[in-house]
């Protein structure tokens, strides 16, 4: 298993090339969740000729690409179906960790395309049944010419530091105890660096100046873009938004609350700060 994750490599394609036989990755979604063949510990995704010999029938499904000369489909089932014996349906939160890291980062990318077909089966314009471009992930329209493309909301989020003390804010939505670092969607015409401003004024009312960027994560809840920075405190009150925050504070690396789990890029930013102060 290890030797082979070293040379797993995916090659994202709308179309196969060539007609392909042997068995393919199937990331099939119902009601949100992956179909994985349950494991001990891990879990798989299934690799098979294809999903009728599972007694499946997908609504939808879409190529990929490949994986290691496998090709890779996404599918999409009707929400009630029962998974087969050996199988069940997981959200992908859960499946982090459980999965192999490639094939997490592919099943993050089927969910997207899976909901943006299920979305765009007919044109948001004049509203006739779209169909799928050749060449590109594109859905056309053929009476008006509209095209449309997966859907990515950029969303920014940012570690926001005061000397050896990191901002953190507990938004109404999350249980008690629970703070991460501050993420606001990009809006039309804005850039990042202005989200980055705008968001952190809005909500918890401080100034930030030497915005930097620090890395990002596809997050398909449903379809974000995670774009991560880091700025430093340049003024201003914590004045908390009281109709999106409920708390925010300043915390120094010895003293964080309950932050969030590993899969998130909240957690890589706030990770990074510990390790920036622990020197
Ligand atoms: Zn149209």
């Amino acid at each position: 298993m290890n030797e082979e994750k070293q040379s797993m490599s995916f090659d994202p394609a709308v179309k196969l090339t060539s007609r392909r036989s042997g068995p393919a990755y199937w990331f099939v979604f119902a009601d949100e969740r992956l179909l994985v063949r349950e494991g001990n510990p891990s879990v798989q995704v299934p690799l098979m000729e294809n999903l009728a010999l599972l007694g499946l029938e997908p609504i939808r499904q879409q190529v990929l690409g490949t994986l290691d000369q496998h090709p890779c489909y996404s599918a999409e089932l009707p929400p009630e179906t029962t998974p087969p014996a050996g199988f069940s349906f997981q959200g992908l939160r859960r499946l982090f960790g459980l999965l192999d890291e490639e094939l997490f980062s592919i099943a993050v990318r089927a969910k997207q395309i899976v909901s943006w077909d299920q979305t765009h089966q007919y044109c948001g314009r004049c509203g006739t049944k779209t169909r799928g471009m050749d060449d590109e992930r594109a859905k056309v329209c053929p009476a008006c010419g509209f095209t449309s493309f997966p859907r990515i909301a950029p969303a920014v989020i940012v570690a926001v530091t005061r000397g050896d003390e990191l901002l953190l804010a507990r938004a109404q939505r999350f249980p008690k105890g629970f703070y991460s670092v501050l993420a606001g969607f990009v809006e039309a015409g804005e850039t990042l660096e202005e989200c980055v401003r705008r968001e952190i004024r809005e909500e918890v009312g401080v100034d930030v100046e030497n915005i930097r960027y620090f890395g990002s994560q596809s997050w398909p809840f449903p379809h974000s873009l995670m774009i991560a920075f880091t700025a430093e405190y340049a003024g201003g009150e914590l004045r908390p938004d009281s109709s999106e925050i409920a708390d925010a504070g300043w915390f120094g690396p010895d003293r964080l609350p309950w932050v969030p789990e590993k899969i998130s890029i909240a957690r890589s930013l706030i990770d990074w700060f510990v390790e920036s102060r622990d020197q």
